[in-house]
């Protein structure tokens, strides 16, 4: 049986070096065995198409990968950890009525519908019912205006992540306060955006004067940043990782909740 951090390597066998196929069909299912081209030419073009209008949102890219993984079936649920033989029973931790796929935890459970029920939800009479993600994310995608699905994709994120607190904290935030912060991170998002990109010209001045020399040999850059809200003890970080032409290889963000220090600790950044 593999533990929840199992990684690649894990499924290597360590005799050959090749893939160590039986435990491999253990923890893997027939769909997720085939080869992508084998799914269906369709089922690819709604994918790069979903993928495309979820990339075009004005959202934070921590959300973006979020929703990805969501639509993808990658959350790690009782009910996809089930099949990997990471955990013996699907059982939603939150309600402990049906098994928590994907679907269930962020969509039909009773306790995501009450965040999905707000006033303010662009989706408070939809129905409830379990299906595929993929399935809803295009009808949300397709029915919604741009700046409603925004709103949805930080909300269902926030859904995980109170799921997430109950789960490991043992805490459990209201609907309202849910949605509520979705609202709220999505405008500071944006807000933000906009700044920076009215500030596009000064910064890339700015970049000039600084005579920014080109680092020497085979080595990466990183930049990293933070910032701590005191009123609800929470915390953002981005970091960004440059090659020696100083040209962008990666960019990361995270929000950090119960930060309670200016001092950001290193397991913060990990
Ligand atoms: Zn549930």
């Amino acid at each position: 049986m593999l533990h929840v951090e199992a990684k690649v390597e894990e499924l290597l066998s360590a005799k050959s070096g090749g893939w160590n196929v039986g435990l491999i069909k253990q923890v893997l299912n027939e769909e997720e065995l085939l080869p992508k081209k084998k799914r269906g030419r369709e089922a690819s073009r709604s994918a790069d198409e979903a993928w495309r209008k979820l990339w075009n949102l004005n959202i934070p890219g921590v959300t973006k990968i979020f929703v990805w993984k969501a639509i993808t079936n990658c959350l790690p649920t009782k009910k996809n950890l089930l099949k990997r033989k990471v955990v013996k029973e699907a059982l939603c931790p939150v309600c402990k009525r049906e098994d928590e796929s994907v679907c269930h935890t962020l969509w039909s459970c009773n306790r995501a519908g009450d965040v999905w029920a707000c006033e303010r939800s662009p989706v408070h009479k939809w129905p409830s019912s379990e299906r595929d993600v993929f399935e809803f994310w295009s009808e949300w995608s397709s029915k919604l205006a741009q700046d409603q699905v925004e709103i949805m994709a930080m909300v269902l994120r926030r859904v995980w992540l109170r799921r997430n607190g109950w789960v490991f904290e043992n805490r459990f935030k209201g609907p309202n306060e849910v949605f509520s912060q979705a609202v709220i991170c999505l405008t500071e998002f944006q807000q933000a955006q906009s700044k920076q990109g009215s500030g596009q010209l000064n910064s890339a001045q700015c970049n000039r004067a600084l005579h920014w020399k080109p680092l020497v040999g085979d080595v990466v850059k990183v930049n990293w940043d933070a910032a701590l809200r005191i009123n609800d003890s929470s915390c953002g970080i981005g970091v960004v990782i440059r090659d020696s032409c100083g040209e962008l290889l990666v960019s990361l963000c995270c929000f950090r909740s119960n930060v309670l220090s200016p001092i950001v600790r290193p397991e913060h950044l990990a």
